[in-house]
């Protein structure tokens, strides 16, 4: 792509979740495309979510890295990566393999992964690589070791549609997978017969499709599949045949298992009987069974056990790897999988093998290696407590935002900030990570990367690059190899392009496999450039030998060593005690992506939800004393944050949910993971996101201000978030005191031309300031405030920012909402035709009925559909019954 960018549409896959959807992207400038879903890839045919819709809007170069800097000065590549070259140099003969360590991330390419895993397990001689993906699917990773004996995903998309019965747990599917999701929605309209079970403590969107909704008290995961694994064996459900010839280890399990009887369950879930019998029974008659689980199991300090007591139900009844039946873990990032494929994870080796004797010796021959390490490295958790401790002396981060994301980010961030070397790649300039950097490196980003990745059915597709990099930006692989031949590597590093990296990194699957790992990709060994650069979506296994197999253990063959899966008692299921304070629930929203560096530059994405929230019950919000819109603050001995409040009857009592997206920089405070403690699952190491616990109080600002412009707004109140709108950017913002003067606030806030127009108003009180600002008749700033949470048709006055306004209207623009006869839009619904919440409520005032109805009234719904849902609750509000 160096030479410019195509001008012919190219097929990719989507930069965010773990679906992995085909996108055709079209180029139509030197940063910019368009983007439709590509009908040809088996995980979405043709099918994008209301993310993947926006992709084409998150090109451009504003906030874009693309020069390297060391110390805060812009410098060139070499000097960049001599600077990193020396202190990994220094780092390692001073202080040994393990004062060294890569920080990954699920949004890298396979390549990416594997030259780096390279580098460090095989050159530098220290297991200390990990990843982001710790916090997304690590205990996956560990159940399925312990019970298959690699990390398999025995099932397909596929099965999910063909099942009889679904089980979605710990997996808000509606808006974290929703091309998935909309699959699912599209199979039980097909076929009704599909029964839907959601097991989440909170009543999310994903239950819009439910038959029967389990809101199990949080925690109690594990003690509900205990129960059911008790049911199943007791009342003769067991597939004897399946167990004897190809499991161990189930008369102890069952043995464990038989005391938690219903009523035991009852007690621990907080379920009724009832609906536990009704789920059981329902699992227990029904052949296709499918177990979707995704975060909110693995993100446990029993996240492994969790998914073990999945795997286990499967096993008892023989329900894996036949059509329509089987566990599956949906993992959250677009190559988690690629990740944990090449060994990316500190406690895998490389390519399924892992850090024992015969494996070492392995690999040590396939790469020729001095060094291959020993031992498995420092989990994410234990690698950045390591960087605090002043052990680790360099660390590169690439593509992840640990600052922000990590548990107890606050101390990530004093430990990078006193680390010696810190090289962060990334795409953004200024990321809360970005400004730890000793030496920053411009990465290449979506739409300019080539390579693979894996979703979460083993299916490997192309990225490719449609758009040239911009700046000095380069591939990370690149990157790695540098440091590689600085540091004497030369010859193992010498790949020239990404087909070349794959290639190894696909014969390495290969090597000395012969069927005794669930991982190989023999097959493509040989690849010509051309066929890697057509390569179609492939799910593997492909060996060279044998024939290619669709799913995996259906006859048993697991990879144990005697080739029998493993029944696993689990040893951390005990009645938790109930927290002190409210139990802290972290996940997404349906229009953003991890900390909103890509996500956060589409306005219409911003528009769904523009401001941090927390989500909790209306009686905990009354006994605290909190209306809807007020501001709260979350604390614990970590710190604390501040978010509106958004009173929901969907969230269970007792507990909180904040989105895990703000930043540093997008909210004064909003960071929600400096609060959440870093324990750990003991098998995994993966963090425990959702459990910890907080106290909740109103934060009594004196006033509140909504603010526009076509500027960045810095705010620097005492409570602000923003986001990048359609022109310009929107805040909303609230302090503990009030300015001194209205008008030299508004003034800084906006960024105004000596020459700008000031039309505002101010009451008698001087507690509620209006004002808007023009430039040659157009509207540049606008601030409303007042004592109260700002009540305007904010949606509306975005739009008018950059209009030229008539003198007699601008006056009027200071009420906050539109002459009649305009309609408000309101906050959007369905970000992929840019429908507004107004434009809904008036569709269902003139009659539309149900989510079809509104959808051919106002267009909401009719793409991705990830909205139909909030339509659903809209009628539900409105007093509609809905009409099918
Ligand atoms: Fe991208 Fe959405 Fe598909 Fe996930 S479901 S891969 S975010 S388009």
């Amino acid at each position: 792509m160096a030479d410019g960018a195509p001008i012919e549409a190219v097929k990719t896959t989507c930069a965010y979740c773990g679906v992995g959807c085909g996108i055709v992207a079209t180029p139509t400038g030197p940063n910019s495309a368009t983007i439709r879903g590509d009908r040809q890839h088996p995980a979405n045919w043709g099918k994008l979510c209301s993310k993947g819709s926006a992709l084409g809007e998150t090109l451009g170069l504003t906030g874009r890295l693309l020069t390297p800097f060391v110390g805060g000065r812009r410098t060139n590549w070499d000097t960049a990566m001599t600077r990193v070259a020396e202190g990994f140099a220094e780092a390692l003969t001073h202080h040994g393999p393990d004062s060294v360590a890569f920080y990954l991330s699920g949004q890298l390419l396979t390549e990416d992964y594997y030259v780096a895993n390279k580098l460090m397990k095989g050159f530098l001689g220290s297991g200390n690589v990990d990843t982001n993906s710790r916090l997304c699917m690590a205990s996956a990773v560990a159940a399925h070791k312990r019970a298959f004996g690699s990390d398999t995903v025995p099932g397909t998309y596929e099965d999910l549609e063909v099942c009889d019965l679904l089980v979605l747990t710990g997996s808000n599917l509606a808006w974290c997978h929703p091309v998935i999701f909309q699959r699912i929605v599209a199979a039980k309209e097909r076929r009704p017969g599909l029964k839907v079970v959601v097991i989440d403590p909170r009543r999310t969107s994903s239950c819009d499709i439910a038959d029967l909704h389990l809101p199990i008290t949080p925690g109690s995961d594990a003690a509900l599949f205990l129960g059911l694994f008790s049911y199943l064996e007791s009342r003769g459900y067991r597939d004897d045949p399946f167990v004897k010839d190809h499991t161990k280890g189930v008369d102890e399990l069952a043995a464990y298992a038989s005391t938690f009887t219903v009523e035991d369950v009852a007690r621990r879930t907080e379920l009724s009987e009832d609906k536990i019998r009704r789920f059981f029974r329902l699992f227990a008659q029904t052949e296709r069974v499918v177990t979707l689980f995704s975060m909110g199991i693995n993100q446990a300090t029993d996240g492994t056990d969790r998914v073990n007591t999945i795997i286990n139900c499967h096993l008892l009844t023989g329900r894996l790897g036949k059509e329509g039946m089987g566990p599956f873990s949906m993992t959250g990032q677009p190559n988690a999988m690629g990740g944990r494929e090449v060994g990316g994870l500190a406690n895998q080796l490389a390519c399924h093998m892992d850090f024992e004797p015969t494996s070492i010796d392995r690999v040590q021959r396939f790469w020729n290696a001095p060094a291959v390490a020993k031992a498995p490295g420092l989990k994410a958790v234990d690698l950045f407590d390591a960087v605090h401790e002043g052990k680790i002396k360099a660390i590169w981060i690439m593509a992840t935002n640990p600052v922000v994301s990590m548990p107890d980010a606050d101390r990530v961030k004093d430990a990078l900030q006193a680390c010696p070397l810190v090289v962060v790649s990334d795409i953004a300039h200024d990321t809360d990570t970005a400004r730890c950097a000793d030496v920053l490196l411009p990465a290449t980003g979506w739409g300019e990367k080539d390579g693979t990745v894996t979703n979460s059915e083993r299916m490997i597709s192309r990225q490719r690059a449609f758009l040239a990099p911009p700046g000095l930006a380069r591939h990370d692989w690149w990157a790695v190899c540098e440091l590689a031949r600085r540091l004497g590597f030369d010859d193992s590093f010498a790949f020239e392009s990404a087909a070349e990296i794959f290639r190894e990194y696909t014969a390495m699957t290969a090597f000395e496999n012969n069927g005794s790992r669930d991982l190989d990709l023999g097959a493509l060994q040989n690849l010509s450039d051309a066929g890697y650069t057509s390569l179609d979506p492939i799910r593997w296994p492909c060996p060279v030998k044998g024939k290619h197999k669709e799913r995996f253990f259906s006859e048993g063959d697991f990879y144990t060593e005697d080739r029998r899966a493993r029944f696993v008692v689990p040893l951390t299921v005990k009645k938790k005690p109930k927290p002190k304070g409210f139990t802290l629930n972290t996940g997404r929203v349906r229009d953003q992506w991890h900390t909103m560096t890509r996500t956060g530059r589409a306005p219409r994405l911003n528009r769904h939800m523009p401001e941090p929230f927390a989500h909790i019950h209306p009686k905990d919000a009354e006994e605290l004393n909190l209306k809807n819109h007020d501001l709260l603050r979350l604390s614990n001995n970590k710190g604390s944050i501040v978010v509106r409040t958004k009173t929901a009857d969907t969230q269970e009592p007792g507990a909180v949910f904040v989105p895990m997206h703000w930043t540093r920089d997008t909210a004064s405070n909003a960071c929600v993971d400096t609060l959440v403690t870093p324990s750990a699952d003991p098998f995994s190491g993966q963090p425990a996101l959702k459990s910890s616990s907080v106290t909740v109080e109103p934060f009594n600002a004196l006033w509140d201000g909504f603010a526009l412009s076509l500027n960045r707004l810095s705010p620097g109140t005492d409570y602000w978030a923003r986001v990048v709108s359609d022109r310009g950017e929107r805040a909303e913002m609230a302090g503990l005191t009030r300015p001194e003067n209205w008008r030299v606030f508004a003034q800084d806030l906006l960024c105004t031309e000596p020459d700008a127009q000031f039309v505002e108003s101010n009451n008698s009180a001087g507690d509620a300031y209006r004002c808007a600002l023009f430039i040659s008749g157009r509207l540049t700033g606008l601030l409303i405030t007042g004592t109260k949470p700002v009540a305007a048709a904010k949606d509306w006055l975005a739009d008018q920012i950059g209009r030229v306004v008539p003198v007699e209207e601008r006056f009027l623009l200071l009420s906050g909402y539109p002459p009649k006869g305009f309609l408000d839009p309101g906050p959007i619904i369905c970000s992929c035709l840019g429908v507004g919440r107004n434009t809904i409520r008036e569709a269902i005032k003139k009659g539309a009925s149900n989510p079809t109805l509104i959808g051919e009234c106002t267009g909401a719904g009719t793409n991705c559909g990830s909205c139909r849902s909030e339509l659903r609750q809209m009628l539900e509000d409105a007093n509609v019954t809905t009409q099918a």
